[in-house]
C-alpha cells in the first residue's frame, strides 16, 4: 500500500511493488532506487517534485498496467512524454509518474508518406528518421521537445504555414483510456475523441503512438536569422509586419527579441548586445525563396545576415543551445492579431528592459495553411490569430532571486494581453482554469467538457491543462 507518515514522502511498500512488478516489463523506480533522481527530472529545472513511484513503460501493456494500478489506488498520476511542459505537469509530488520516455520506436513508410512513432520520441529523433526519406511534418523548433505533449496541444513550428499544425497532420492515435482500455482514434474511428486529441489530448487518455502524414521537405531549406539592433526594432517590426503579411506559405518566420546569445554562429563582438532578429525558414524552391526574402535582407542596417541554404535538420537544432535542460524557466504567452504600432512599441520597450542574458521573447508568425483549417475541425483553437508571443524568463539554480525575471515577463505580458484573442495551450504555465478556457474559447470548451465527462469523468488525467469535469 501507499503510506504517508507525518508529512514525509509517500512510500509504496515492498509487497505492493512486487505485485506491480509482476505485471510490468519496464523499470519501476522508488526514491531510493538508482536512476530515480534522473528519471524525475524534467526540462524545467525550477520543478522539483518527488513521485512515490516512477513507472518507466516499455510498451502498451505497461501503460495499461500503470493506469489500472493508479486508478485502483486513486493515486495522483502524471504522464511524461518528452518532459518539456513548462509547468511540470509531467511529474507529480508523491504519486505515480507514468513515464513514456523509454518508448522510442519510429517507423516511416516512404511509399504512403506516413510515420508511426511511440510517445517517448523527441522531435530530433523523428526528424532524423523522416529526413532519411526526404520527408517531414510540422514539428517543434527545438529537437529535445517531445512529440507527445506538443502534438496533443496542437504543435507549431517552421513548417506550420505550409502544412498546418502538427495535429493537422495526425492520421490516428493509439490511446489507453482512464479505465486502462485500448482504443484507436482517427477521423473514422472514435472521431469525437480524435477531434479532442488534436488540441486538448492530454485530458482524455495516454497516447501510446501517433501516426502522422509526411511531406517532401529539404534536405536543404533556405533558413536562418537576420539580426538588427534592438534600437532599430520599431522600424524593423513595422516593415516586417507589412512584408510578412503577404508571404507565401513556404515561409515561416519567428521574431526573437533578446540579448544576442554567445552562440558559435555569432561573432564575439555581438554577444550580449540587445537585438531584434527575424528568424526565417523557407521550405520551398531555394531560388524562389531568395526572391521572397530579398526585401527583408535589403531593409535597414542588419548587424549580421545568417540566412543561407542549409539542411532542414541543421535548422531544426539551431535553437537547442539556448534552452538547455536544467535551467529555470517561467513563461507567459498569448496569441496576437495583426501587430499595431502600439504593440510594436511595447515589444521594443519591454525587450530593452530585459533582466537576463538568458531570457528571450519569441513571436511566431501564424497564418497560411494553419489558418485555413476550419476552426471547428480540431480542438486546437484561434486559427485566425496572426502571431503568438511567448515571453520567457530564464535563470539558473545559483541565482537565488528569480523575482526580477518573473516580474519582467509579467509586465511585458500585461502590455500585450489586452490585445489578445486567446492563448496556445502548450505555452501555458500553471495559470488556472480561466486561462485553459481562453485557450479554447467558450464553445469549444463546452464540447471538450462533454468529451471529458464521457472519457474521464473522475478526472484521473488531471495533471495537465485541465478540462475539469466537476
Ligand atoms: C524548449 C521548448 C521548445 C518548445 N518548442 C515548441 C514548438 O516549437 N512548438 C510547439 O508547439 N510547442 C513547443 N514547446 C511547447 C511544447 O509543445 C510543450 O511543452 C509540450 O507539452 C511538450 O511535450 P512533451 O511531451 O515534451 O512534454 P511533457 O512535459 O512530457 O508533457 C506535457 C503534458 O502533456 C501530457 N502528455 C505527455 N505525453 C502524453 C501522452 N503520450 N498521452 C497523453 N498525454 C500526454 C501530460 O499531461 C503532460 O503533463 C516547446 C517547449 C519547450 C520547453
Amino acid at each position: 500500500m501507499v503510506t504517508q507518515m507525518n508529512g514525509a514522502e509517500p512510500r509504496i511498500d515492498d509487497d505492493e511493488m512486487e505485485r506491480l512488478r509482476g505485471a510490468f516489463r519496464g523499470q519501476l523506480l522508488r526514491p531510493d532506487d538508482p536512476g530515480y533522481e534522473e528519471a524525475r527530472r524534467i526540462w524545467n529545472g525550477a520543478i522539483d517534485r518527488r513521485p512515490a513511484v516512477i513507472a518507466r513503460c516499455a510498451g502498451v501493456a505497461d501503460v495499461r498496467a500503470a493506469v489500472r494500478y493508479g486508478r485502483e489506488r486513486d493515486l495522483l498520476t502524471s504522464v511524461r512524454g518528452g518532459g518539456h511542459g513548462v509547468s511540470g505537469t509531467a511529474v507529480c509530488e508523491g504519486g505515480l509518474m507514468i513515464d513514456l520516455s523509454p518508448m522510442r520506436g519510429i517507423r516511416v513508410d516512404p511509399e504512403r508518406r506516413t510515420a508511426r512513432a511511440q510517445s517517448g520520441v523527441l522531435w530530433g529523433e523523428f526528424d532524423q528518421e523522416t529526413q532519411e526519406f526526404g520527408l517531414a511534418t510540422t514539428g517543434g523548433i527545438v529537437t529535445h521537445t517531445g512529440i507527445a505533449g506538443l502534438t496533443l496541444g496542437g504543435g507549431i513550428g517552421w513548417l506550420m504555414r505550409r502544412f498546418g499544425t502538427t495535429a493537422d497532420n495526425l492520421l490516428s492515435v493509439d490511446v489507453v483510456n482512464a479505465d486502462g482500455e485500448f482504443l484507436t482514434a482517427s477521423v473514422d474511428e472514435n472521431p469525437e475523441l480524435f477531434w479532442g486529441m488534436r488540441g486538448a489530448g492530454a485530458n482524455f487518455g495516454i497516447v501510446t503512438s501517433f501516426e502522422y502524414r509526411l511531406h517532401p521537405v529539404g534536405p536543404q531549406v533556405l533558413a536562418g536569422p537576420i539580426f538588427f539592433a534592438l534600437e532599430d526594432a520599431p522600424e524593423v517590426l513595422r516593415f516586417y509586419r507589412d512584408w510578412a503579411e503577404d508571404a507565401p506559405d513556404e515561409l515561416t518566420t519567428i521574431l526573437s527579441l533578446r540579448k544576442a546569445p554567445p552562440a558559435p554562429y555569432l561573432p564575439p563582438e555581438l554577444h550580449g548586445i540587445p537585438v531584434c532578429a527575424v528568424m526565417t525558414c523557407w521550405s520551398g524552391d531555394i531560388e524562389r525563396g531568395l526572391e521572397v526574402l530579398r526585401p527583408l535582407r535589403e531593409f535597414g542596417t542588419p548587424l549580421i545576415d545568417l540566412i543561407q541554404p542549409k539542411s532542414y535538420l541543421a535548422n531544426q537544432s539551431m535553437l537547442d543551445p539556448g534552452v538547455p535542460h536544467g535551467w529555470h524557466y517561467y513563461w507567459k504567452s498569448c496569441d496576437l492579431p495583426r501587430l499595431s504600432d502600439g504593440m510594436i512599441e511595447d515589444m521594443a520597450s519591454h525587450s530593452a528592459a530585459i533582466t537576463s542574458g538568458r531570457s528571450y521573447t519569441l513571436v511566431f508568425q501564424l497564418g497560411g495553411a494553419l489558418g485555413r483549417v476550419g476552426e471547428d475541425d480540431t480542438a486546437f483553437a484561434h486559427r485566425d490569430a496572426r502571431h503568438n508571443v511567448n515571453i520567457n524568463a530564464v535563470w539558473t539554480a545559483d541565482e537565488h532571486d528569480p523575482a526580477p525575471h518573473v516580474a519582467w515577463t509579467r509586465q511585458f505580458f500585461s502590455s500585450l494581453e489586452p490585445h489578445s484573442p486567446g492563448v496556445y495551450v502548450n505555452f501555458l504555465g500553471d495559470e488556472g482554469e480561466e486561462r485553459v478556457r481562453a485557450a479554447y474559447g467558450p464553445a469549444k470548451y463546452e464540447r471538450l467538457l462533454a468529451l471529458k465527462r464521457r472519457y474521464d469523468p473522475d478526472n484521473f488525467f488531471r495533471l495537465n491543462q485541465n478540462i475539469n469535469p466537476n
